[in-house]
């Protein structure tokens, strides 16, 4: 394998710092040659420091000067500001961009990387959520690979590996169930913060530890999974599968299933997607099917996390019904993490948005712009009331 250069959009968070140990162990065949960051500087020059990059980037930019200070006798390149972000994943030394910030702010950068025709290693679900048909009409266009770091769909890009253009019966998603699986809903009403960010088998982070707890991250994956396979919503199961062991499953006509297995750790999927078609190895624990003895499953329950069936209704809505589903939950999700509100009000706030919302059948990425800024004010109106 030729040695690949990458990008790390978001370099300090879970997923980008899980791909920096992924590098660590194969410094041979990677080289980062971008890392960013919204805010955290202190970690950002450190990764400088042992990565030697040839650029950084830090969005915020009041911390400019303190990161500019602590690489300038490294000679790196040191930028600011989200449109450096975009400016420099086109580089010509960049082979692949990790996609790893949060939501639907890595629109614009990802964006870029595909008009640039890069291989993408998309960790930002709300991205192609968003904006998926464009995301999908851009890489096309612009031969931009697109290959899933999240775990369930790269389970599923593997599954579907050596089964070039055979219809695809359905594609079961796995879910954990997350920490309130097993709780009644009057419980869940009342559960802490800490409780919704105690995740059972995954370390992740905030946003997207919420998001499993209310069952919105699977939402979100089913669309995601519609974008990155061509799949309709109603061949997408859920089931729900708290060991977290089979990452995701494709059933084909004749009843076949193909699993992907593993222990759960983000790691495997972020270096497929930096090493395919290629495996290396990993330093990771392997899978003991003796001692696991058993694996369980259960139907997803709707009632308890409506977030669920609010995704597949925006889903087969189309248009922009899935951005504005997005947009509201990322308001919803800050206002929760601030204690601003419930945990069944962020639900409550998704369905709201939703239901008052300006369709648009057709959007064009301005639409789907203006679409965000419009359903995070209204989200934002609908908090400060509750
Ligand atoms: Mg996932």
């Amino acid at each position: 394998m030729q040695k690949r250069r990458i990008a790390i959009l978001g370099s300090t968070g879970s997923i980008g710092r899980q791909a920096l140990d992924v590098i660590r162990q194969h410094m041979d065949l990677f080289e980062v040659e971008l890392l960013t960051a919204n805010n955290s500087s202190e970690l950002l020059i450190s990764q400088a420091k042992e990565f030697n990059p040839n650029s950084v980037v830090i969005c915020n930019e009041e911390k400019y000067k303190e990161v500019a200070d602590a690489l300038q006798p490294h000679y790196i390149k040191v930028f600011a500001g989200m449109q450096s972000v975009c400016d420099l994943v086109g580089s010509e030394s960049i082979d692949i961009v990790l996609t790893s910030m949060v939501g639907f702010s890595g629109l614009s950068s990802t964006i870029a990387a595909v008009k640039a025709g890069k291989t993408i290693a998309l960790a930002n679900k709300e991205t192609l959520v968003a904006a998926g048909e464009i995301v999908m009409k851009l890489a096309s266009e612009h031969r931009a690979r697109i290959l899933p770091v999240d775990s369930e769909h790269s389970a599923i890009f593997q599954c579907l590996m050596g089964s070039a253009g055979a219809d695809i019966e359905k594609i079961h998603l796995t879910a954990s169930g997350g920490p309130f699986r097993t709780w009644n809903k009057e419980d869940i009403a009342k559960a802490t913060r800490a409780q919704a960010l105690n995740h059972p088998n995954w370390s992740m982070g905030s946003k997207i530890t919420i998001d499993s707890a209310t069952m919105m991250n699977k939402g979100l994956e089913i669309i995601e999974a519609k974008w990155l396979f061509g799949t309709e919503g109603d061949k997408i199961n859920v089931v729900v599968h708290p060991e977290s062991i089979i990452h995701s499953m494709v059933e084909y006509a004749d009843g076949s299933v193909i699993a992907q297995m593993g222990h759960p750790d983000m790691r495997e999927a972020i270096q497929f997607a930096f090493s395919f078609p290629e495996r290396l190895t990993l330093d990771n624990r392997k899978l003991d099917f003796a001692q696991l003895g058993s694996l369980s499953f259960f139907a997803p329950d709707f009632e308890k996390f409506p977030a669920l069936g609010l995704a597949y209704e925006a889903l087969r809505i189309g248009g922009n019904m899935t951005c504005i589903m997005n947009a509201a939950n990322e308001a919803a999700v800050a206002a929760y993490l601030q204690d601003r509100i419930g945990f069944y009000q962020i639900t409550d706030v998704v369905r709201e948005c939703m239901q008052g919302a300006d369709f648009v059948a057709e959007p064009d990425l301005d639409a789907i712009f203006a679409t965000n800024e419009e359903t995070l004010i209204k989200a934002r109106e609908i908090i400060s009331r509750i």
